[in-house]
């Protein structure tokens, strides 16, 4: 897909994040990315996340130079205060312009039950892309048990990713659960579908739904074959003061069609363009009072989702770009909110109805990450988590010892081959983190020992010709050194400064690499942006790290092999 970053067009691989792109554009300008990652920006002056996902057309701005300020409060006692004064950015009425209104100090909810007064008011707490991050999760519970004790009615919703990004979490015997149980015990009313949602298998979605003590939504997403899940696509909620609050479930399409997870995950689905789907559902506006769009297609599309929808949508709450919006943005009349990733902030959202059914909206990003006070009993299910032994479950038996870093990075190149189902996969030696694994068990912990960075898996179409071009440009950018290979051999002579004069590649049954020849190859996406080479097709990401992809591997293989003095790469002078 194409993405812009400060002007300079990239090609990146199909489900690309922010930090992939920064790779690119530094590894392009000859330049190393720095430690610490500049602070990058949408067009709309919205700090993005690294870890946010990218769509295709989007602009990335670094501007690590400038100061932020952000308007995230300090403390929730600061945050409360200020809650009360809200101004406010959007009215149903005047779609196309907002005013702020004058503060009014009168609006903190009347008690449950009262009906009826002139003007009423929906309260949200919105989180998004919360990947898993359950050491955040005490303070999310303190911070809404104290919006809360001032707005009881409070409805707490997740705009989709919960899963996907702590092993403590995806590596749980039932996959995924401990995020869904602490969402139950902090209360949420809902949450839409992220794509992440589906890495728990059809099947392993489908459970974690019948768990969850709250709905999931979704609008362009049908079937499930065998495993139909229970997601509708909108649902109403009715607050006590008689309120009714419409949401209404989208979900992000990759350029495959498909919601960026492992396509084995969605298979037996199918999905409609988020943004033709929303306006089928334009009658919610008539059956509520405040009708809301929860989706997980990232701020741009949002942006989109309000210029083109007819008017009726109050406000849009957001995910899956990991987009810090720390200011009001309204486009077309219409609020749109998202709050980072990972529990780091939240949004506070007032919505109030006049007497003439006129709705106003606005918005507050909460810092969480800073919260100094967390929920006891909350506190105690994580540290319950994250205690258990599921780093250390074991997956695979190593019959022989392992000995050396290439050892390894022939085991990480055949787990990647077999999860991407390639004809070939290259490892960069730079991303083998070990070079010892005693011989008998071995835990999931030592997986993520060997392979720390969180890389996801990509799977490229190369010809010969275009193999031979990234094995070069693999050398220089990887410790002058050949990449670990499954499917093929190498044989690279070097100069006497080291540099390659001549490599031989012959597949795994003993012919020449066909330079004509299209094979799929698996890499790490690292390789994907770094490395400068020809290659006409930019990439697929399976959505799985290659951490995960060696797990399911090892797991399936029970018994690994012995890779004593195999030797797949040779170098000579
Ligand atoms: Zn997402």
């Amino acid at each position: 897909m194409k993405i812009t970053v400060n002007d300079t067009l990239l090609e990146l691989h199909s489900g690309a994040t922010v930090k992939d792109a920064l790779l690119s554009y530094y590894a392009r300008s000859g330049r190393k990315l720095p430690g610490r990652l500049p602070t990058v920006e949408d067009r709309f002056g919205n700090i993005v996340a690294p870890d946010g996902a990218l769509s295709e057309g989007n602009c990335l701005i670094i501007r690590s130079e400038r100061k932020r300020k952000t308007s995230a409060a300090r403390s929730v006692i600061v945050l409360l205060a200020s809650a009360i004064l809200f101004g406010c950015s959007s009215t149903r009425q005047t779609a196309t312009s907002h005013s702020n209104e004058k503060p009014d100090v009168t609006a903190v909810a009347p008690p449950s039950g009262i009906a009826a007064s002139p003007e009423r008011q929906a309260v949200i707490f919105s989180v998004n892309d919360m990947h898993a991050a359950i050491d955040n999760f005490p303070k999310l519970a303190w911070i809404v048990d104290s919006l809360r004790s001032v707005y009881p009615d409070l409805l707490l919703v997740a705009a989709g990713d919960n899963q996907t990004g702590n092993p403590v979490n995806d590596q749980f015997p039932e996959k995924g659960f401990p995020v869904i149980d602490l969402m139950n015990a902090v209360g949420f009313n809902l949450s839409a579908v992220g794509n992440h949602e589906f890495d728990t298998g059809p099947e392993g979605f489908g459970n974690l739904i019948s768990k969850a003590d709250f709905s999931f939504i979704c609008a362009n997403v049908s079937g499930g074959g065998r495993h139909p899940l229970k997601i509708d696509p909108y649902k109403i909620i009715t607050l006590p003061n008689g309120l009714k609050v419409a949401f209404l479930g989208l979900l992000q399409l990759g350029q495959n069609g498909i919601p960026d997870s492992h396509p084995d995950n969605v298979r037996d689905f199918v999905f409609r363009s988020p943004l033709r789907a929303a306006p089928e559902f334009l009658w919610l506006k008539d059956s509520s009072d405040v009708f809301i769009a929860l989706t997980h297609i990232g701020f741009e599309e949002d942006v989109k989702l309000a210029e083109t929808m007819p008017p009726g949508i109050d406000l849009i709450i957001g995910g899956h770009s990991h987009t810090r919006v720390d200011r009001e943005q309204v486009h077309n009349g219409i609020l749109i909110t998202q709050a980072d990733s990972k529990l780091k902030f939240g949004t506070l959202i007032r919505l109030k109805v006049d007497a003439a059914g006129r709705v106003s909206s606005s918005m507050q990003l909460i810092d969480i990450r800073n919260s100094k006070k967390e929920r006891p009993e909350i506190r105690a299910m994580v540290d319950r988590y994250n205690d258990n032994p599921v780093l250390n479950q074991v997956i695979a038996t190593a019959t022989d010892d392992f000995s050396s870093s290439e050892e390894l990075g022939y085991l990480m190149a055949d787990g990647q081959r077999a999860a991407a189902g390639a004809d070939i996969a290259l490892m960069n030696p730079g991303g083998v983190r070990i070079d010892r694994l005693p011989k008998g068990p071995v835990t999931i912990k030592n997986v993520y020992q060997l392979d720390p960075f969180g890389n996801e898996l990509v799977v490229t179409k190369l010809t010969g010709s275009e193999i031979f071009s990234l094995l070069r440009a693999a050398w220089s950018a990887d410790r002058k050194s050949p990449l670990f290979t499954s499917g093929i051999t190498t044989e690279t002579r070097v100069n006497d400064h080291g540099e390659p004069e001549e490599i031989t590649v012959h597949t795994d049954d003993g012919k020449p690499l066909d330079l004509n020849h299209v094979y799929s190859v698996a890499m790490n996406s690292y390789m994907t942006q770094v490395y400068r080479y020809e290659h006409a097709d930019p990439g697929q990401s399976l959505f799985l790290t290659t951490a995960q992809a060696l797990i399911g591997y090892l797991k399936q293989e029970g018994n690994i092999k012995s890779y004593r003095g195999e030797k797949r790469v040779r170098v000579t002078r």
